[in-house]
């Protein structure tokens, strides 16, 4: 990887000064990646003062050997100078892309690490570095999936309207409900016989009545205390999205995830301003600078940034407080091991417009026993009173879904 040369301006101070007992240097940072449902990028981050701390980036090609190629613009650096170090980073490596992709995502897991090691350094939990939480607990949102009923078909009469049938939709929604959760999610894109043409971005009317049969059964099924959200993974034309948005509208929808796709901010405001069906989207940009604009247009309802994604924690925080002058609130996508999914939730606390956090591994049963203790309960979190993110990797676990040529970390 290619750096900007080291004379030019690397974001202030060349040596921090700071007193004996917060004068420390990082000496080393390793990664290793766990296969769960997607890929698990671990980074330690090593200190002088015998402080590690524990970061995840969200997954992507490159953000591993990213990470590791950016260790010799943290090697004696101070950790605690979190924003400076960020600031570095970006700087550094901004011919490499750090504006938006996986090198941000490279950064963001080194920043959560550096607020493990920080919290740990001033004995505080890590969303009091943030300043100080809204509440105790994060409201966290169940990512679910229907389709199961086809094996119960005859699969010569089997037709995608068969597999994902709103029954289906709605035994999945039951069954996620009485596993504690009260908000949740499901794809709405799914597969159909009354598509004519898969790239044309164009809803058929048939195509609009199945989705509705599936979103008008989900939400009338449960309860009014939970909350039912849909995606549409950037699939739809302007025009298509639209019509579908207006014809949910009736209907208790939490949200209408990503209609459009991402890229045309103005297309995305034409949507959700045509229409009272809550739109949200978010998770496929990076640093509030590629936020701000869905946000100053107010192109959303509800802003979905990923927080290991997007630039880690302090970045998400700033993502909110631009959405707070907008008077747009904030919900979390995330797909992150049980580790970044308590880093979000900190992060989570301390925002006061936030609305929920994903939870999206439903299909790993050992998702949570990658960390020690409880993570999720009762569909929330309780965010760690320990310092730092506040939660332990079992490195057991780590090692048996480690993929193929990883290395686990040295002892702490
Ligand atoms: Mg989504």
């Amino acid at each position: 990887m290619y750096y900007r040369d080291r004379s030019e301006n690397t974001m202030g101070l060349e040596r921090s000064r700071s007193p004996p007992n917060r004068d420390i240097e990082i000496t080393d940072v390793q990664t290793t990646v766990v296969g769960g449902n997607y890929e698990w990028i671990f980074v330690r981050i090593y200190t002088d003062a015998g402080v590690t701390g524990t970061g995840e980036a969200y997954w992507g090609h490159g953000v591993e050997s990213a990470i590791r190629e950016m260790e010799p613009l943290l090697l004696g650096e101070n950790p605690l100078d979190i924003d400076r170090l960020y600031s570095h980073l970006i700087e550094r490596t901004s011919g490499q892309g750090s504006i938006a992709g996986t090198i941000v995502t490279a950064i963001s897991g080194i920043e959560i690490a550096l607020h493990d090691i920080a919290g740990k350094v001033h004995d505080m939990p890590a969303y009091q570095l943030l300043g100080g939480k809204y509440r105790d607990d994060v409201r966290v949102y169940c990512d679910a999936h229907a389709g199961e009923h086809a094996s119960s078909l005859d699969a010569n009469e089997i037709s995608p309207e068969d597999i994902y049938s709103p029954e289906s939709y709605v035994d999945a929604a039951k069954d996620v409900v009485a596993e504690g959760f009260d908000a949740l999610k499901f794809d709405l894109d799914v597969p159909s016989s009354h598509v004519k043409d898969r790239a044309n971005r164009y809803l058929r009317h048939p195509e609009i009545d199945n989705m509705v049969d599936i979103a008008s059964a989900v939400t009338e099924a449960l309860d009014d205390d939970v909350d039912v959200a849909f995606d549409l993974h950037w699939t739809w034309s302007a025009d298509s999205a639209t019509r579908l948005a207006k014809q949910l509208e009736p209907y208790d929808v939490w949200w209408l995830e990503d209609p459009v796709p991402p890229e045309n901010v103005s297309i995305q405001r034409e949507v959700t301003r045509s229409t009272s069906t809550t739109i949200v989207s978010g998770e496929n940009r990076y640093r509030s600078d590629g936020e701000r604009g869905l946000i100053e247009q107010k192109a959303v309802d509800i802003i979905h940034p990923d927080m290991p994604k997007t630039g880690g924690m302090r970045e998400t925080q700033k993502i909110a407080d631009l959405a707070d002058m907008y008077s747009i609130p904030v919900a979390l996508h995330n797909v992150s091991s049980p580790l970044a999914t308590v880093a979000a939730a900190h992060v989570a606390a301390s925002i006061p417009h936030f609305l929920a956090l994903e939870y999206h591994s439903r299909d790993v049963d050992w998702w949570p026993d990658l960390v020690e203790g409880p993570v999720i309960e009762d569909g929330s979190i309780a965010v760690p009173e320990k310092p730092g993110i506040g939660i332990t990797l079992d490195m057991d676990e780590v090692a048996d879904h480690m993929l193929d040529g990883e290395t686990l970390f040295d002892e702490e």
